[in-house]
């Protein structure tokens, strides 16, 4: 398995490549959105690690062009104070984002998680069934069960629901929320959508005032946990 890594600080760039090269992975390292571009025209490789503020230019815009090649995970590294540009990039096809200054387990572990999705992609969307902790997700019989016992959504709840299963472990942003459920003429109502994510933790959530499930992602969107986010797997890089 081949990544791209794109980042202009030495540092950070070391350490990424250092500890997927153990993981056994292939690294191509590029410090500036130039040199990225380059490399996306002239080679293929399984996973791209973005940073957004480059020398030459913002790295939503290697997003885009990656986007137009390939569905490989992109994940962002991003300063904390960079909200509007993690939800740019989001918006430009990231999967997700990492704030520096982060850990390595974690950021490992986040990378397995989107090269399982990757793999399993196909596969789900057919999948009918799915589980997200103690809820279950029963497409065929357009069903939502807690702990065994039916869970009644409105219709809206169901179809919001439905595409954060589709995407669980993926953090989507308001917008993309927004278009998927409300339709492209919403993208702006973000109280839309705190309201029916209230009302869906309320349904779903053992404590809807602390989540478990649908994770609220600050200044960005949310994200579903998936199955496989289990707390051990986040839990061994603490
Ligand atoms: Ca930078």
């Amino acid at each position: 398995m081949t990544a791209l890594i794109v980042e202009d600080d030495r540092n950070i760039r070391r350490s990424v490549c250092t500890s997927l090269e153990t993981s056994g992975w292939t690294v191509h390292e590029a410090e500036t959105l130039r040199q990225a571009l380059a490399h996306v025209r002239s080679n293929k490789f399984d996973l791209a690690i973005v940073d957004l503020g480059l020398p030459d230019g913002d790295g939503v815009d290697l997003i885009a062009s990656i986007r137009e090649e390939s569905q490989v995970p992109i994940i962002v590294l991003s300063a904390r104070s960079e909200e509007q540009h993690k939800v740019r990039a989001l918006d430009a096809g990231a999967d997700d984002y990492v704030e520096k200054p982060f850990r390595v387990a974690e950021f490992l572990a986040r990378v397995r998680a989107h090269m399982r999705r990757q793999r399993d992609g196909g596969k789900e969307e057919q999948q009918t069934f799915a589980l997200v902790g103690n809820v279950e997700f029963d497409r065929g019989a357009r069903a939502v069960r807690k702990d065994g016992k039916d869970v009644r959504l409105t219709k809206t709840q169901y179809k919001l629901f439905d595409f954060l299963v589709t995407n669980a472990g993926r953090v989507l942003t308001h917008r993309q929320l927004l278009r998927e459920v409300w339709g492209p003429g919403r993208v702006e109502h973000t109280q839309y959508l705190r309201v029916f994510m209230a009302s869906l933790r309320q349904k779903l959530e053992d404590d809807p005032a602390q989540p478990k499930l649908i994770i609220t992602e600050t200044g960005v969107g949310y994200r579903l946990m998936a199955a496989s986010d289990s707390a051990s797997e986040f839990g061994e890089a603490a």
